[in-house]
């Protein structure tokens, strides 16, 4: 991998690997096992295997690892490890790591499945888990102390788009010897420093972004060879999280357009929540990369772009906002994220469904709130289909 390529390069080119037929597309390699020349390859292989070398798809696959080797030049890692889904990354990258009496600080606004595993999950094995207000510095000093193990946290949250200082929440855990796990999901790799900021690990949802069309679950774990190879391979190989072959070479070409896709989706996100913001029906419009972002500064400094993602408080409540949801024509109601196709939430009713009403409120998520994932489709003919539909309710 030449060091001096740009990311769109990397995007394209890393981590290629050409059977003897010099294949232009990435080979697919459909196979779970690997076929030995004799006895004492098939010894020696299990007694090391070397980087081009398989003995079972659980472990590595050629096609998985082109993609491993992609992503973990795209981001700058030294090694990678590509899950089933990004549950699978979040669980492994926890798991492989914590063993009774650690301590884990997380931010409190996560993803729900993410919130589950270190909620529920984490002390029933006897992990001490404390919950902290990500954007508040002061509580991350206050909680991240000598001895804990890692540290939990979104570097934008889903769905009221706040940030994490990740430069200062990393020194703070540097100097108490804490590890930071990043899910980076929002953030996308196109825009992610999260390793430059700090970051010790860095985990994604490949489902959204990287697959960016919808068809196939996927994620990934990056870090340093040593935690990579030593912590989290042993505990994945075992426990069964792989991702099949077929996905690994859908997020493969899914990367050959991430930055082009994400690039087009986040000018058309600005555009969009610029103009929103002038609408009657609006209470406000969440988007980093609006001046009215609480964290616009932080934001700015951070994110080359606002992301793809912006959130839509209306007024009128649940009412009001599956009125729009529903007059909606272009926009599609779902709950992924990063799709070619814009979609729209209703996370209080969907996605934070689960959590009570008061967490609900503390995380900003309101009976008003739409979530809006900004596609690749024209942004004059979403920003008509959006004001129409505000119009209408
Ligand atoms: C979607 C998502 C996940 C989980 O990813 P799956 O591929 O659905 O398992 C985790 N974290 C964040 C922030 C997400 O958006």
């Amino acid at each position: 991998m030449d060091k001096h390529w740009s990311s769109r390069t990397r995007l394209v080119h890393g981590g290629i690997r050409r059977s003897q037929y010099g294949e232009m597309a990435e080979a697919l390699y459909l196979t779970q096992g690997f076929a030995y020349d004799s006895a004492e390859q098939a010894e020696a292989r299990f007694i090391k295997a070397e980087e081009d070398e398989y003995i079972y798809a659980r472990y590595g696959n050629p096609t998985v690892r082109i993609f491993e080797n992609r992503i973990a030049a795209l981001e700058g890692a030294e090694d990678a490890f590509a899950t089933a889904s990004g549950m699978a990354a979040v669980n492994a990258s926890l798991m492989s790591l914590l063993k009774a009496g650690d301590r884990v600080v997380s931010s409190r606004a996560l993803f729900g499945s993410c919130l589950y595993i270190i909620e529920n999950l984490l002390p029933r094995f006897g992990v001490e888990v404390r919950f902290v207000d990500g954007t508040d510095n002061s509580q991350w000093m206050e909680a991240v102390t000598p001895g804990t193990t890692a540290v939990f946290l979104e570097s934008l949250s889903n769905p009221a788009l706040e940030l994490v200082d990740l430069v200062t929440v990393a020194g703070i855990a540097r100097g108490a010897g804490a590890k930071v796990i990043v899910d980076n999901v929002f953030t996308t790799p196109i825009y992610s420093r999260a390793f430059e900021f700090g970051a010790d690990v860095v985990v994604y949802s490949a489902t959204k972004h990287i697959d960016g069309q919808g068809r196939c679950l996927g994620g990934v774990v990056l870090g340093s060879r040593e935690y990579i190879r030593g912590t989290l391979e042993p505990y994945l190989k075992h426990t069964g999280g792989a991702i099949s072959p077929f996905n690994a070479w859908v997020m493969l070409k899914g990367m050959e357009t991430l930055d082009l896709r994400v690039r087009a989706m986040s000018a058309s996100a600005l555009k969009i929540a610029q103009v929103l913001e002038g609408h009657d029906s609006i209470e406000k419009v969440i988007y980093p990369h609006l001046p009215s972002h609480p964290q616009y500064s932080l934001a700015k400094s951070s994110m080359e772009q606002g992301g793809t993602v912006f959130s839509l408080d209306v007024k009128g409540g649940q009412d009001a906002a599956f009125r729009v949801l529903n007059a909606l024509d272009l926009f599609t109601i779902s709950n992924n994220l990063g799709d070619a196709k814009s979609i729209v939430t209703h996370p209080a009713t969907t996605t934070h469904q689960r959590l009570g009403e008061e967490q609900r409120a503390s995380l900003g998520i309101t009976p008003g709130l739409i979530r809006v994932s900004v596609g690749i489709e024209d942004v004059n003919d979403l920003l008509q289909d959006l004001w129409q539909a505000l119009d209408a309710a």
